[in-house]
């Protein structure tokens, strides 16, 4: 009798995750697709760990929704296509073309990467981090035809310390900028450090972009604010994941069960 009712507890709590889950999407955040090479672990995912991830959503037969698509439909209030989720690789390190790039279109999947513009073909290191080369214009380009770009400003700079006319000139002219590259346009926006507070969110958004994304983790569903996208920082597949289990039970949930 116990086992009976403890079986129908598990089918119970089954059913209730599938339903509540099954209308949310996800995003996925990451820095280096490379083996660490020093500063902080969670900005490197080795691109066999990367393949493993993609590989893996691939079988549960999820597809990516481009970030826009994914905003546009919470602004106005259209259903999230179900096993969706979106990618996106923060400052544009230039693993992303080496690595990740080939990756994503082997599965047919696309992403947005966030340029801060002053870095564009640079090699430099930003606080805990080593020295990484990031992306030439050239590799942009070509990138544009299968990603999208997004702006990541155009120092990575702490928006929330700057005055309000140095945060203006961060956001119009780094969305101007990339604009140029790739000649399209800039809808997506991502806060350096995930620093911001309401005068920075209000500014985003009086710059015309449509969304930007924090790093706060958590999924996404018709009622997330546009421009505090949560993001989920998929780390390898490694202890360090067991440890963020509980914090990210819901992801888990989803992706385990393939809802
Ligand atoms: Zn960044």
């Amino acid at each position: 009798m116990k086992r009976l009712i403890l079986i129908a507890l598990v089918v119970a709590g089954c059913f209730y995750a599938a339903k509540t889950l099954s209308n949310k999407s996800f995003i996925l955040y990451y820095h280096n697709v490379a083996e660490h090479k020093g500063g902080l672990r969670s900005l490197y995912v080795s691109s066999w760990t990367f393949e493993m991830q993609m590989k893996y959503l691939h079988w549960r037969k999820y597809k990516t929704i481009p970030l826009e698509e994914l905003v546009s439909r919470i602004k106005n209030r259209r259903p999230i296509p179900r096993k969706t989720f979106a990618v996106t690789f923060d400052d544009g390190y230039r693993n992303n073309y080496s690595a990740a790039y080939p990756i994503m279109k082997k599965y047919g999947y696309t992403a947005t990467v966030f340029l801060a513009v002053n870095e564009i073909g640079r090699t430099l290191a930003h606080y805990r981090t080593v020295e990484e080369k990031r992306l030439n214009t050239r590799q942009i380009r070509e990138m544009s035809s299968y990603f999208t770009f997004g702006s990541h400003t155009m120092t990575h700079g702490n928006l929330a310390l700057m005055k309000k006319f140095q945060a203006k000139n961060e956001l119009s002219r780094s969305r101007k900028e990339i604009m140029k590259i790739t000649g399209r346009e800039v809808k997506l926006f991502c806060y350096p450090i995930g620093r911001f507070n309401p005068e920075v969110k209000a500014l985003v958004k009086e710059t015309g972009y449509d969304g930007a994304c924090s790093t706060y983790a958590g999924l996404v569903d018709g009622k997330t604010d546009p421009y505090e996208l949560p993001r989920i920082e998929w780390k390898g597949l490694t202890a360090s994941s067991v440890d963020n289990f509980w914090k990210l039970k819901w992801f888990y949930l989803k992706i385990i069960l393939g809802i």
